[in-house]
């Protein structure tokens, strides 16, 4: 009841918002039995308060292109959340970038930051700019206006971003160098700095190793493992370049990878090779998927996802919504039997509810690929004392992390009762953590 509640308070309030409105619908469902047992978290009104961001900033981005000519692009940064630390969460350039859009990941991002029991609170943003087809140049001359209204707005111990789709280690360099020229002050204010420049090792791979190693962990309650297993990727920007080569480590068969213009699949697997070719065609030369089919022996599907191939391990890693219900029945025929979300909400609600009601491992994102913001919170720290851990030492603190965060995640579904069902889980030990902050620091 309370639930329907909020949940249409917050559809009438913002009725566009879309994505907003699935991701909340997600949390509160699977929070009813915790309401249940702590009624205080209704009288002082939790919900209500946890949906609505703590501060919302739009601002306009003005530019100029290589020509001479003037555009105008929107920005935001949503602050959503800071009970249990400063907001976090990363910076998305899309052009479908939008509030609705950027309110779902802040959300997403509350949860997912207190799952991974480091100090930092949940925030997102971005601006639909496309940097895709643009020149460096005019990629630095967006990212400085961007940053010139947006440093008045961030800081160390007030909110840190980090990457996200569109936004890779070019893109947070120049918004770096822009923050330090207009505040004079070299601060850990962006996370997924170059690792000249306060960076941390592992960041790049965090988010792609993470959702391996949370996927490894639900494998292990089965007595299973990667290894021999053929591996289906969608994706093939930072968070799935990294899942592939961790799956291959663990002597898995990749299968896959994708583009928002079709997917390629490779039958014998990726080759070391194969990967050292995708990482260069998309992170130096910037181009499309398609052009693998001359390196590598693979079939181009052109506007197709990956999700009708025979894999026994689904690693969605693109984008929000790219997996829906009938794909979801074409893994499960197909025999799948574990899929971790690399990234944010990438199954619509009936895929989700078919892989969890028909026994498949299910690794919600918050969980899943908690990993990057995970690192983030390292690299702030690394910059807080001053110093720069090995790639070792990063490493074995993300592995513990994402072990844990599929440790609660496990216990707190068995403790309220759904055992396995790791949204319930993830739902719940994120949510508790945050609520009962709310309530130590009173009405605010
Ligand atoms: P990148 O920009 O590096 O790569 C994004 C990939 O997704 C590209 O292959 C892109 O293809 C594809 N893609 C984007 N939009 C669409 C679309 N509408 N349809 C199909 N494919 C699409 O981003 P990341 O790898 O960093 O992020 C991927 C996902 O992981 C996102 O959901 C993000 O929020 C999430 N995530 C990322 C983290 C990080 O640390 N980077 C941390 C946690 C989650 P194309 O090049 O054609 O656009």
């Amino acid at each position: 009841m309370v639930i329907e509640e909020v949940l249409e308070r917050v559809i009438s309030r913002d009725p566009g918002q879309k994505e907003f409105h699935q991701a909340v619908k997600e949390v509160l469902e699977s929070i009813e039995p915790v309401l249940q047992k702590r009624p205080e978290y209704i009288k002082a009104k939790i919900l209500d308060r946890i949906v609505e961001p703590e501060r919302q900033i739009l601002f306009r981005v003005p530019w100029m292109d290589d020509n001479g000519e003037i555009h105008v692009n929107r920005g935001m940064r949503i602050e959503f959340n800071s009970a249990i630390g400063p907001y976090k969460g990363g910076l998305r350039f899309h052009p479908s970038v939008y509030p609705g859009i950027i309110k779902f990941l802040g959300f997403e991002q509350i949860f997912k930051n207190a799952l991974t029991g480091l100090p930092i609170g949940g925030g997102k943003g971005g601006s639909d700019f496309d940097p895709k087809g643009k020149s460096d140049d005019e990629v630095m001359r967006f990212c400085q206006s961007f940053m010139s209204e947006l440093f008045r707005h961030i800081g160390e111990n007030t909110d840190v971003p980090a990457g996200d789709i569109g936004v890779g280690g070019r893109e947070i360099g120049f918004m770096f160098g822009q923050y330090k020229r207009l505040t004079n002050r070299f601060d850990s204010v962006l996370t997924g700095k170059g690792i000249n420049w306060g960076g941390s090792l592992v960041r790049p791979e965090a988010t792609g190793y993470g959702t391996v190693y949370f996927a490894q962990e639900m494998l292990k309650t089965k007595g299973d493992s990667f290894e021999g297993k053929k591996v289906a990727i969608s994706g093939s920007g930072n968070v799935a370049q990294y899942a592939a080569q961790k799956a291959m480590e663990f002597g898995a068969k990749v299968v896959s990878f994708s583009d928002s213009a079709g997917t390629i699949y490779i039958p014998d697997g990726l080759t070391l090779d194969g990967w050292n070719f995708v990482m260069d065609l998309k992170n130096n030369k910037r181009g499309r998927i398609n052009e693998c089919t001359d390196k590598m022996p693979c079939e181009y599907w052109a506007g197709q996802r990956p999700w009708k191939i025979d894999c026994d391990i689904a690693l969605p890693c693109a984008t929000q919504n790219e997996l829906n219900g009938d794909e979801a029945k074409m893994l499960i025929d197909n025999g799948v039997i574990a899929v971790a979300e690399g990234a944010n909400m990438p199954s619509t609600p009936d895929a989700a509810d078919m892989f969890v009601d028909n026994g498949v491992l299910f690794g919600p994102g918050k969980a899943a690929n908690a990993g990057g913001v995970a690192t983030s919170g390292l690299e702030m720290c690394q910059n807080h004392v001053g110093m720069a851990w090995s790639f070792e030492e990063v490493d074995k603190h993300l592995h513990n992390i994402m072990i844990n965060i599929h440790k609660n995640a496990l216990k707190a579904s068995q403790d309220y009762g759904a055992p396995g069902n790791y949204i319930v889980g993830a739902n719940i030990a994120g949510f508790v953590k945050v609520a009962d902050t709310m309530l130590d620091h009173g009405l605010i």
